[in-house]
Order: C-alpha cells, then structure tokens, then sequence
C-alpha cells in the first residue's frame, strides 16, 4: 500500500506546516480533518512531500483523519495567492487561508462543499436610449474592453465622471463572454448603492459579500460563486479571494482608500492582493479613483499601469469651490462657526441639501473636570473616553469598552464637569435646534451598525428635498448625492498639520473625496473648510482642488525623501504587559538590523495610544530600498526572534506597508 505524506496548515499562529500521512491521494489546497494533541481540527493541504519532515512529539506521523471532499476549498490561482500573501505579510500560513476561508467551514461541521443548484442567469437590461456615454467615457471603455491579460489599468476619473457607468459595461462584456467578474469597494456602506445600480442593469442575483453577513449567508454566496451560479459579487477586502468560477476581471473601486488595508491581525491590503490574483489569474484588473494613491501613479509613471483619464463631470458641471474659512476669532456653536451657519441657512431656504463632515463620532470627545483638570479615560488603555448622548454612555474608542458617567470627579470630588469638542452627535443636537423643521440625517458608526439602516437612510436622503447630513469620513466616500450643493468641512487642521508622512496626500484624498459629493447637479456647489490656518502650505494647494498636481508635488518630495513608494516600510509593533518586555525585544530587533546595508530603522517608539486592554505598546519603523530586500530582511530577523528569549515576554507582528506611522 502507498503512503503519502503531505504538510498541513492548521489555523494557528505558528510559521510552519505539520506533516499527516493518508493512503489516498490528495489534492492541494483541499480541506481535511487531522488529528491536533488531544482535538480533531480542520486543516488545508498544502503540499505533498516524499519524505516527511517534521514529527510530532512521540516521533510518529499521524494520519489524516479524513479527506472525503469532493471539491477543494481553494483552486490553483487562490492558493498560489494565499501562500504569495503569508511569504509577503510573514503571517502564520495556517492564518491566511483561515482567514479566505467561510467561517462554517473552519470548524468540522457537516457542511460540504458542493453546488446549491440556485444558477442565476443574467439576462441584460439595456439602459434606455437616451442614455448616451459621453466622449470620454466612450473613448475609454473601447479601449478598456480590448484589454485581455494582466493590465492594470487605472480608470482615473473625478468624482461624478461616471466611472462607475464604465464599471457596468465593462461587467457586461465579461458576462457576455460567459466568464465572470469581482467588484471590490472599500466599505461595506457603498455596497447596496452600487448593488442596486448592478441589479438594475442585470437581472439576475448579484452575489454580496462582506464580514456583516451571518456566516450561513457568505457560505451561500461563497459556494454560488464558486460553482458559476452567480457571476457578479459585490464585496469588502475579505472577499479578494472569492471563488468565482471563470473570472474574467477584478475592479477595485476607490482603490486609494485607506479601508483596503486590514489594520489588525493579518494586515494585507485587499487591493493589493486583488493585483497580484489578477496577475497569477493573468486577468484584467481596473482601478478606479479620483484620488489614486501614489503607489499606483508611481506604477502609471513607469508605465507599469495604463491610465485612463476621465477629466470631466458627466454632467458637464464644474467641480465645487474650496473655499478656506478662517475661524480663528470667529463664534462657534458645535464647532460650527457663526457665518457658516448662515451659508447653511441660504442653502436649505433653497431647497438643498447641506453636508457637514467631521471626523469624530459621539458626542463630544472629552469628559473633563474644570476644578482640577481630570480627563475621563479607559481604564485598560491610554485613551480618552468619548461621550455618547444617545446611549448616555462614555465609550472608549479603542476598546469599545463603556463606562457610566461619573455624577462627580473621581479625584476632587468637585460636580464642575463638562465635556468638551464635538462630534457628530453634537453637531446633529446643534443643527436640530438651529433648523427645526428640516430633516438632520446622521451617518456614521453608531448609527449604520443595525442591519438595514444604510440603505433606510440612504432612502431618506434620495427622497428629502433640503435636508442636512452629518457624517464621518462614512459619509465622503463614493457615494452619489445629487441634490448636495454645499459641503461644510468642520475640523480640516487635523489633517493639515499632521506629522505623519504623506499627510498631504491623505488629507487631499479626503477633502478631494467630500468635495465630491457637492454638486452634481449645481455649477454654484460649494465646499467650505473651517480652519485655523488658511496660510497652510498643504491648504494651499488642496484649495486649488487639483489632485494631479497634489500627486506630482506628493510623488517629487517622496522621491527626494526616498518615502514610500519610493522605498518599503514595515512596522514592527510588540506589546507586553510591562513596558520593558516590549523595549528590549525591539532594542535588540534594532541592534540586529544595524548592520544591514541600505536598511534604516527607527524606534523604538511608544504607539499612539501607548496602552491598549492594558498592554504597552511600542514599535519600530525599518524602512528598505526595495520590497524585495525587505521581505529577504524580514525573514532573516524572524528567524532571529524565534532563538531570542526577549521574544518570549512580548506579543509581535509585521505591518508591511503600513497606512499610518502609529
Ligand atoms: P463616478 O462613479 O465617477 O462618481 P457615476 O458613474 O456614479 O460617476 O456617475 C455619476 C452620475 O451620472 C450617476 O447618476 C450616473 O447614473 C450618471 N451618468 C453616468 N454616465 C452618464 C452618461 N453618459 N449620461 C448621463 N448620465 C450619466
Ligand atoms: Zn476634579
Ligand atoms: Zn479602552
């Protein structure tokens, strides 16, 4: 009898794979259960060997308990992704197929995969004929069409150019050819907006995917894809690796947008791993943004990308004025300054719509003491608690944690407490008053989170004629508001003068973004920024409301800077209970790396906010020349923390191109 040996990944935060042996044959990337110490888990092939490698503690090979799946969980192209991904991010290889994987089939269940038999057939809606493309997008799309293999393309278009138009003839040409498509969006929130423009144009069911859904659902979802009985999905970054049977494109929409990159856990980048399924796929991919990031400008410089332009609005409307506000001497009420109040006022006599941005949510962001100065934080982490009026409730936004409010200070015993700053929910309080007979319609966190309530306030929005819409950055993002004519930005000097490093680039997205939202139906649309410093080098040019020059001012000073994308960065962060435990590891990471060439590094430094659920946290930033000399470094230093004991007393990971410095 033959005896074969193959490496399984086991969902554990461990680097390698353990070795089982079967005496039938199994296919990579298939699901099986083995044996674990005393349990039975779940467990992917991962590679046949001819020897096997590693033993378990009483020096023998355990058999595979059972391999009866008829289908593997993940096909040639999805695998290969999957392990390029856990050799890039270094991340436990167990972890990343865990994490593509529909939860239902992590755990034994008696789930299987198999086909629903549900096969939707799509049947094409023409949209009616006086709907015509413009030039620009016409010029486009015949080209973007005739693009067969790996091609990232950029579709750079402003806000309101009807990208999102190109998006749906380009899936009918997909559909067409009897092949399907993956459509990516930063935010579970833009889902049904776009879902609802696919399902206009196709009948047929469009597959959506995101983390919001019960897990009976994404496996639904999952196996219709993965069978071709759905041909369209509609997803966040976790369904990058959908199975869809005969992909013919992948579009990643508002792909700048910082939501792409998974700040927790397994931190990828759902754009970036959606590049490289398309190359191994070999397979289109579309970017789509008004603001690209500069990773991709740089690609489109070294003409690594095809970009294609559309510069004008579709309804020939010109985009909105930015317009500073200098609020240093002026009153404010909820952080809204007295004149902007009125411009608000103009606009709502007009029938309009007004939407405010700020980018904090609750109530007000501190609970202070005016006797002797306490500030009201959690108790695990180092972070002020939030004030929530609607649940009455002081919230920390790091833990979610929440707290009672304190009657009296617990340090002076004085009752002088007050809060202090605004968020949205203060600002929704403020307007209210202020515009009592017209709809104030909040977005933002607390109040998307029940099921359904996006899309009911997104109905209320279409259906108002003036109305006010308070949001966080939810609220900038994508989304389609025709009757916006004025965009009130309460708080930009966040942003401006941020120490981060490509705080220009961010900050200009952002207000880019938002600014888009104004206007789409209204030469005279407005966007107003409050600030304290309207000389601002950065407000400056953001004012000019002109993204490619930002990007070119952006991509110079980088190159100078040698910052990414001109270089790679990964973020070591280690937390420990002690504050010690955490420094040494990270001293010594530093003293290893201090004579590799080319390799800077900086830290240890304590992370914005320093204490989370009670652990310290520290990190250091090494940056390389290139990804590829980085990666070979990162590996050397594992290797090296594996032998260290310094190792032992911290928790550690890698943030490989890190969105923000903390
Ligand atoms: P973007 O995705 O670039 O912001 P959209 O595709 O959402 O732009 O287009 C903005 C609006 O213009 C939408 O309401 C869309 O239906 C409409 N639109 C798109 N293309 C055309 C066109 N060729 N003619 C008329 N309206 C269009
Ligand atoms: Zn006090
Ligand atoms: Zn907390």
């Amino acid at each position: 009898m033959n005896i074969f040996y193959y490496d399984i990944a086991i969902s554990l935060p461990v680097r390698q794979c353990f070795t089982y042996k079967s005496v039938i044959k199994i296919k990579k990337g298939s699901r099986v259960i083995v044996p674990f110490g005393k349990k039975t888990l779940v467990g992917i092939v991962v590679r046949k060997i001819s020897q096997p490698s590693s033993f378990n503690k009483a020096g023998v090979i355990k058999e595979i308990i059972s391999a009866s799946e008829k289908f593997t969980c993940f096909d040639k192209s999805i695998f290969n992704t999957i392990l390029w991904a856990s050799e890039y991010y270094h991340h436990p290889i167990g972890e990343v197929f865990f994490s593509f994987m529909p939860t239902i089939l992590r755990n034994q269940t008696n789930k299987i995969i198999e086909p629903t038999k549900e096969i939707s057939n799509y049947v094409l809606n023409i949209p009616d004929k006086n709907f015509k493309l413009t030039g620009e997008q016409d010029a486009n799309l015949n080209k973007l069409k005739k693009i067969k293999n790996f091609n990232p393309s950029l579709i750079y278009g402003v806000t309101g150019s009807g990208k999102t138009e190109i998006y749906l003839r380009l899936a009918e040409n997909i559909i067409k050819k009897g092949k399907s498509i993956l459509i990516l969006v930063p935010e579970i929130n833009l889902i049904p907006q776009l879902e609802a423009r696919f399902k206009k144009r196709f009948a047929g069911d469009i597959g959506v995917y995101h983390s919001r859904m019960t897990p009976n659902k994404r496996f639904k979802v999952w196996l219709r894809s993965k069978f071709g009985e759905i041909q369209i999905v509609i997803g966040t970054r976790s369904s990058v690796l959908m199975p869809l049977k005969d992909l013919g494109a992948i579009i990643v929409d508002e792909e700048h947008d910082q939501s792409y990159k998974q700040s927790e856990g397994f931190r990828f980048s759902g754009r970036d791993l959606a590049i490289k399924r398309a190359q191994l796929e070999d397979i289109p991919i579309f970017l789509g943004s008004a603001t690209p990031s500069l990773q991709t400008l740089k690609l489109v410089r070294e003409k690594k990308y095809k970009k294609f332009d559309l510069l004008r609005r579709v309804d020939g409307k010109k985009p909105p004025k930015l317009i500073p506000l200098d609020i240093t001497n002026s009153p404010m009420v909820g952080g809204i300054a007295l004149q902007t109040m009125s411009i608000i006022g103009e606009a709502i006599k007009k029938g309009e719509q007004v939407l405010i941005f700020i980018n904090r949510r609750g109530f007000a962001p501190l609970y202070e003491c005016n006797a002797c100065g306490w500030v009201a934080s959690c108790s695990a982490c180092e972070s002020n608690l939030v004030f929530h009026k609607s649940k009455n409730r002081l919230i920390c936004h790091k833990c979610e944690s929440a707290f009672a409010i304190n009657e009296k200070c617990p340090d002076c015993g004085s009752h002088d407490i007050h809060t202090y700053g605004n968020g949205t929910e203060r600002v929704e309080e403020v307007l209210k008053n202020a515009f009592t007979k017209v709809p104030i319609i909040r977005v933002d966190y607390d109040s998307t989170r029940l099921k359904g309530s996006i899309e009911a306030i997104y109905e209320k929005i279409q259906s108002s004629n003036e109305a006010i819409l308070v949001g966080t950055q939810m609220l900038s993002k994508g989304h389609d508001f025709p009757k916006v004519t004025l965009c009130v930005i309460l708080n930009a000097d966040n942003g401006l003068i941020s120490p981060e490093i490509n705080a220009l680039e961010k900050v200009s997205q952002q207000l880019i973004q938002v600014s888009g939202r104004a206007g789409r139906n209204n030469n005279l649309a407005k966007v107003i920024i409050q600030t304290r410093y309207p000389d601002d080098i950065n407000l400056k040019q953001i004012k000019t409301g002109d993204y490619r020059l930002i990007s070119d001012q952006c991509l110079k000073v980088n190159k100078e800077l040698s910052m990414p994308p001109y270089s790679s960065i990964c973020i070591v962060r280690a937390i420990s209970p002690k504050i010690k435990g955490s420094l040494d590891f990270l001293n010594r990471a530093s003293l290893t790396l201090s004579n590799k060439r080319g390799i800077s590094v900086v830290g240890p430094l304590p992370s914005i906010p320093f204490k989370i659920k009670g652990n310290t946290r520290n990190h250091l930033v090494i940056k390389s020349p290139t990804k590829t000399y980085l990666n070979r470094v990162l590996k050397f230093l594992t290797e090296e923390f594996d032998r260290w004991p310094e190792t032992k007393k911290v928790k550690w990971s890698y943030d490989i191109d890190p969105y923000d410095m903390n």
